[in-house]
């Protein structure tokens, strides 16, 4: 057994046997009959040497993880005029909050909060219909992802459909300030489906490899974005990936990642690896609890933080 392996094995076990596993995410009713006992975790280092441990092979709902994907495809599309649509700075506020929105007249602090990521899905639905928008974002998570079978779980996405009442407050308050350039419903529509894409922790680190060697994936040799794009992305996922909770996962942990309400965690440790956790108890910043400690363990031990040693 490889090194990385034998510590990914330890930390299973060792999450495995705690009782402190945080809180299932219950907003979203469908997201509330997984198990909160799941676990699982998957490691590529450059090399494309995988270590994965517990539930490595069980689809999850990615939730806001996708908000990674879809800036780098809204990137893609209008570059750098993407940033007249949402900002670059850490909320400080919960994800789906609503009051700082009315202070900045509708112009969203990032990418990552619900509504930054809503601005986001704007772009990518502008000139499509909602289902071809929808089609090119599951389409990169299956490129990406190395796995054709991606797909999205259609319960999740119309228990969100139904319940998404903050999300769509959201949306129409942004529409007011003419934030938003297309149908409200098309725009949630698109975003509640992606948001409800369900991977396993090993299509998700394969997905995020691009993000740790300078946006580019070592094995295909495929490049994905260019260099400055990946280190922008990763520097936003450290700032901004974890909501309220940013400040403490770069403190814990030390590298760039990105949460999502159905407990998964992506995970950059540039130039070494790419790393999804998945366990679906939350802290009460919406943050996988588990899955951030069980980063934390293995940043440590293997001395990735970004801050050094
Ligand atoms: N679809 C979820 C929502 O909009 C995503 C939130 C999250 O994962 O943080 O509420």
């Amino acid at each position: 057994m490889s090194d990385l392996q034998e510590i990914v094995s330890e930390i299973v076990d060792a999450m495995r046997a705690r009782e402190d596993r945080g809180e299932v995410a219950t907003y979203i009713p469908e997201l509330a009959r997984v198990d909160p006992g799941a676990f699982g975790i998957a490691v590529i280092d450059r090399e494309g040497n995988v270590a994965v441990g517990g539930d490595a092979d069980t689809p999850f709902s990615i939730q806001s993880i996708s908000k990674v994907f879809t800036l780098t495809l809204a990137l893609g599309k209008v570059g750098d005029r993407l940033w007249s649509r949402v900002g670059r700075e850490p909320s400080g506020s919960p994800f789906n909050s609503i009051v700082q929105l009315e202070r900045e007249q509708g112009l969203p602090r990032n990418p990552f909060i619900n509504a930054g990521a809503l601005a986001v899905t704007d772009v990518i639905v502008s000139g499509h219909q909602p289902r071809e928008a929808l089609g090119e974002i599951l389409r990169f998570m299956q490129f990406l992802g190395q796995d054709g079978a991606i797909a999205i779980d259609q319960a999740v996405a119309a228990s969100e459909q139904r319940t998404g009442f903050r999300n769509r407050a959201l949306a129409n308050y942004m529409k007011s300030f003419d934030r938003l350039d297309n149908a409200v419903d098309f725009v949630l529509g698109v975003y509640f489906h992606h948001c409800a894409i369900a991977m396993s922790c090993r299509q998700l680190a394969t997905a995020g490899r691009f993000l740790a060697h300078l946006g580019r994936n070592p094995e295909t040799g495929l490049s994905v974005v260019q260099p400055d794009r990946a280190r922008r992305i990763n520097a936003l996922m450290l700032t901004c990936g974890h909501y309220d909770g940013s400040g403490e996962f770069a403190f814990r942990v030390g590298l760039p990642g990105k949460s999502g309400v159905g407990g998964g965690i992506l995970a950059i440790a540039p130039g070494k690896a790419s790393i999804a956790v998945w366990s679906p108890g939350l802290d009460p910043s919406g943050n996988s609890h588990l899955g951030r400690i069980a980063l934390e363990e293995l940043t440590r031990r293997l001395g990735w933080s970004i801050f050094g040693m």
